[in-house]
């Protein structure tokens, strides 16, 4: 999946990270036991992962309570007398909310003070653990077990607790992962959507084989209602069973009181009935205006990564691969689309059409199966032995061409690249009106965001960038993700950092005139800036709850998954043996799951004739720890050492980790320093480490063109050698090492281990600047500056950066021409620094952009602003009231959807506050602006200080609606989050944050981006409080 926003500034700016924090795992279920006293039988037979998965309630306990190594039975008493204290504690502190556990609890600002609070609820906590104690310690050997008071018995193993299904009956699973004693093979689904009325009926058919000995049969749905369940046991009968569900998990299970033997089959047959989802997720609705401003609607699937079970019961984790036959009702003057070619079509007694799809020819896992129920029209193309579509609603057909080619070119270059066929036969890629992520990989019929696959015909190159990267990353995704699959979600980025890296790399080699080469390394910068928190994770990190999956899909998994990919592959001798290990990787595990080690050991097995590299070890460092390191690098004579420690941003200075890494630390010196040549590595394993340089050297720079994912620190003297030769000539560095030494220098800052004239002092040779990575990262780093500065009403030192940054790149700015540019790195160039010169009110640049306003609104659309500069235009005219009003009907007429959306981030920088509030209430309705584009509009309002002041508010007034547009955890909640806070520097603003999230318990406190969130206020505080003097002093 594409979760991300298909503009690159706003892709490199979006928050994507998440919390490790087991205080905030979910309430245990025991409020279920409690109430219900008989609900402590025993299941005599346990599945073997009874024992491998520990229910999670007694686990949190005793963790919480800081107890180990009780033994089994003792830890089966004590748990379950914690168990009871805990449930008080939480039913008392679920008494203070309101009666909905999505409401959340306390209004904005009226956060009590915790001392008082905390303080009563600790001691009443203390008080219960104490009576409880008590309690337990008078009732000798009598212990909270399902079968009540009895003694402990050495040799039963302790049992989970189980909840209760909503027909009162114990539910006989404990846990979120489903037991894998069962194992589906295949699915045939048969549904009947009825889109007048928003509702769909189906019949799913599983046929499954037993692994194990068991009882029962486990498996997920959310939101049907199941009317009908039969089981069939091998060659036997059918019979009427009945289906317990435990909603908070999402599961149903069918119990039997004979067990199902390892190595039988049987069938279950499930008929259900559902309405059609009105977020984003499961089966749901969309619909858009005609050409003739009917309303049209459709149906569409989203199932990544849990909701194929809010269309259909499932085994719904991707280690839980099947077939799948399908077959979809509609109306004749609809289509119907599937994973598969069309097998046949059935015209039923009532008029109805039946569209019947060939069975799937490859396994493949739940969140994989798409169908789409609507009148779309395609243009095809045949592809080797795949028959290549783009279908798009019939307005936009003339829009598709572009997809259509870039696909097709696309495809060829993977069946040769990875030398293994796509091997189905049909591939369609749909663009669907209303769609939360940029696209999604589903196995042969791949969904985007009209804006990720439309392309006018006079689009900028620089659009085309846009939809060339997300088809080629879905594309990678039907050989990393499709074909083969990671086993769980704590290893999502086997898929997407993978599809991420071959997005980039796949684009350089069939399609260099894109220029992606920039993009890549800003969104590795990016990755840099995130996982330097202390909130970030590992790459492959543990997940258990639907949050955390959620939250997996975040700029780790992608962007810093890609580029330690890139590093590697930059790392290996030759440039074949990274893809001769990823060809190997493919072919072992076509078909199946596999986690991070298969990968690092398919990559290590690969015969190297001169040295035998441990792949294995290398890269286990940079997946199984968060963060990354800082290499510091001094030079002494002919000496040169190098060390390494976390870079770990902390606002107290006070964390240290032990973390080491196994670095290839590259460089290139005064003598020999653009070539590829040039570049000599020295792998850093130990905590410090030493190379000679002939003494002639006079300084070097690391990590050439920043390919590793590391920051490093030159030391006074390094960083006063290299500004040095960089003011005398630009061109002794390549425009990527330009660029890293920028980004390095203001992380440094960030860090505290460089003072903030040191960063002016090396952006003194940035007038003679004019490539585009360095220039935009030195505008990207300012813009920041300035942004927290302008938030804390700092008004001239706001004046004095906004000199600074006119002073360095005025000559630049002026330097850009406004006609149609074709060069895809002018445009970037041209585009970042127009929209930050008109942004501080250049009057050059505003004259020029209103008056090429003025000539697109009286052409009455036939002169065209240039696609790269359309942003800065609609963002001068927004500032007119008239021109406000002219650019809101042109939002409604213009057809073509990327300009639409900077249309709609030029009404949004408006500084009028009844419009922003006016613009936040139509994207949260969704009636005019789409609610897809909500992260976008509050993203876009905060840049502003009307807009920044309104979007927090509004976020803490509407968090409930917010969730059931966004999941908890899901990428668009991130990017809301980050948006409306990473500006505040305050200790007020600190507080706030905290008590409204505080408040939120299981409906977002968990979330990693809260924790990010408040994170980042502390860093910018502490940032500010030492700097503010200091850029008074030096700008
Ligand atoms: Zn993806």
């Amino acid at each position: 999946m594409d979760p991300f926003d298909n503009n690159s500034t706003e892709r490199a700016n979006l928050p994507r990270n998440m919390i490790e924090n087991s205080m905030f795992e979910e309430e245990p279920d025991v409020v279920d036991l409690a109430k219900e006293p008989t609900a402590f039988p025993t299941f005599p037979s346990l599945d073997p992962e009874d024992v491998t998965y520990e229910p999670r309630s007694s686990r949190l306990l005793v963790r919480g309570l800081g107890e180990n190594d009780m033994d089994e039975d003792e830890e089966d008493c004590e748990s379950s007398a914690r168990l009871l204290g805990m449930s008080f504690m939480n039913r008392s502190s679920a008494h203070r909310s309101t009666s909905s556990p999505y409401t959340r609890q306390s209004p904005p600002r009226s956060c009590p003070r915790p001392s008082t609070r905390t303080t009563v609820v600790c001691v009443l906590f203390l008080v219960i653990v104490a009576s409880m104690t008590m309690v337990l310690y008078f009732l000798p050997g009598c212990t909270f077990t399902k079968t009540g008071c009895v003694k402990p018995n050495k040799t039963t193993p302790s049992e989970p607790v189980y909840p209760v299904s909503t027909n009162g009956e114990l539910f006989p699973w404990a846990q979120y992962r489903l037991p894998r004693s069962i194992r589906p093979l295949s699915y045939d689904l048969d549904l009947n959507p009825k889109l007048e009325d928003m509702t769909f009926s189906g019949r799913t058919l599983i046929k499954m084989s037993v692994l194990h000995n068991t009882k029962r049969i486990v498996l997920h749905s959310a939101s049907l209602n199941i009317s009908k369940a039969t089981f069939k046991l091998g060659n036997g009968e059918a019979k009427d069973v009945t289906i317990l569900e435990y909603k908070p998990r999402q599961q149903i299970a069918v119990k039997f009181s004979d067990e199902l033997k390892a190595g039988q089959f049987c069938v279950l047959t499930l008929d259900y009935s559902a309405s059609l989802s009105h977020s984003y997720s499961g089966f749901y609705n969309s619909s858009y205006s005609d050409k003739d401003g009917q309303r049209r609607v459709l149906a569409a699937t989203q199932f990544e990564p849990l909701s194929a079970r809010k269309a259909f019961p499932c085994f719904d984790e991707p280690d839980f691969k099947a077939t799948f036959v399908i077959k979809i009702t509609r109306k004749p003057n609809y289509m119907a689309l599937s994973n598969m070619p069309l097998a046949k079509i059935t015209q039923l007694p009532n008029g109805l059409m039946k569209d019947e799809f060939e069975k799937t020819s490859v396994n493949m896992s739940t969140y994989l199966v798409a169908f789409i129920v609507a009148n779309f029209t395609p243009i095809s193309k045949n592809v080797s032995e795949t028959l290549v579509s783009v279908y798009s609603v019939p307005e936009k057909t003339e829009h598709t061409d572009y997809a259509l080619d870039t696909a097709s070119k696309l495809l060829e270059f993977y069946n040769g690249f990875f030398e293994i066929n796509y091997p189905l036969k049909k591939l369609d890629l749909v663009a669907i009106p209303d769609f939360l992520a940029g696209a999604m990989e589903n196995w042969g019929l791949i969904t985007f965001r009209e804006t990720s696959l439309l392309v006018d015909k006079l689009s900028s190159p620089l659009e085309k960038q846009v939809v060339a990267s997300v088809v080629a990353h879905e594309l990678a995704h039907q050989w990393f993700g499709n074909l083969v699959t990671m086993s769980w979600w704590n290893d999502l980025w086997l898929n997407e950092g993978f599809a991420t890296y071959m997005q980039y790399t796949s684009l350089q080699a069939v399609f260099p005139q894109l220029d992606i080469g920039n993009l890549f390394l800003a969104v590795r910068f990016r990755a840099l800036d995130k996982d330097a928190l202390n909130s970030s994770h590992a790459v492959s990190t543990n997940v258990n709850t639907p949050e955390q999956v959620e939250e997996m899909f975040d700029s780790v998994s992608y962007e810093k998954g890609a580029s330690i990919l890139l590093m590697l592959n930059a790392f290996l001798p030759g440039d074949q043996q990274f893809r001769k290990g990823i060809i190997r990787y493919l072919r072992q595990f076509t078909g199946l799951n596999t986690n991070t080690d298969d990968l690092w050991n398919s990559l290590t097995q690969v015969d190297v004739s001169t040295q035998h590299l441990n792949v294995s070890e290398m890269m286990t460092s940079w997946t199984s720890q968060k963060g990354f390191p800082l290499v510091t690098v001094t030079h002494k004579g002919d000496e040169v050492t190098v060390t390494q420690e976390h870079f770990l941003l902390t606002s107290d200075n006070a964390t240290h980790t032990s973390s080491l890494w196994h670095i290839p630390v590259t460089y290139v010196n005064d003598s020999c320093s653009l070539a590829p040549e040039c570049k000599q590595v020295f792998t850093l394993k130990t905590e410090s480490g030493s190379f000679k340089q002939p003494e002639s050297v006079k300084w070097l720079k690391m990590n050439y063109k920043n390919t590793g994912f590391y920051i490093v620190h030159y030391g006074d003297e390094g960083w006063n050698a290299i500004g040095q030769a960089l003011s005398n000539n630009v061109s002794v560095l390549t425009q990527e090492d330009r660029a890293s030494l920028i980004h390095n220098i203001f992380a440094l800052s960030r860090l505290g281990r460089v003072s903030f004239d040191r960063v002016l002092n090396l952006l003194n040779y940035i007038s003679n600047e004019t490539e585009t990575s360095p220039v935009t990262e030195a505008l990207l780093q300012l813009n920041n500056i300035l942004q927290l500065l302008d938030k804390r009403q700092e008004q001239i030192l706001v004046a004095r950066m906004k000199n600074y940054i006119l002073q360095k790149f005025g000559s630049l700015m002026n330097k850009q021409t406004w006609e149609e540019e074709e060069n895809v790195s002018k445009q970037e160039l041209r585009s970042a620094l127009l929209e930050t010169a008109c942004s501080l009110n250049e009057e050059n640049c505003v004259q020029r952009a209103k008056a090429l306003f003025k000539q697109y609104v009286d052409s009455n659309g036939t002169s065209r602003i240039p696609g790269d500069l359309q942003q800065t235009v609609f963002n001068v005219a927004a500032q007119s009231n008239d021109d406000w009003e002219t650019l809101l009907t042109a939002y409604g007429q213009v057809n073509y959807n990327a300009e639409k959306r900077k249309m709609l981030r030029g009404l949004a920088s408006t500084h009028d506050a009844r419009r922003i509030v006016s613009i936040l209430l139509l994207s949260l309705s969704g009636d005019i602006i789409q609610t897809q584009e909500l992260p976008l509009v509050i993203y876009t309002l905060c840049k502003e200080i009307p807009g920044y002041l309104f979007a927090w508010d509004f976020v803490q007034e509407h968090w409930d609606k917010l969730i059931e547009k966004f999941p908890v955890g899901s990428f668009p909640l991130q990017a809301i989050i980050k948006s409306t806070t990473s500006q505040f520097s305050t200790q007020a603003h600190f507080d706030q944050v905290q008590c409204f999230f505080s408040g939120l318990k299981e409906r977002g406190s968990q979330m990693r981006s809260v924790q990010e969130a408040l994170e980042t206020i502390r860093l910018n505080q502490r940032w500010m409080n030492k700097n503010l003097s200091v850029l008074r002093k030096l700008l």
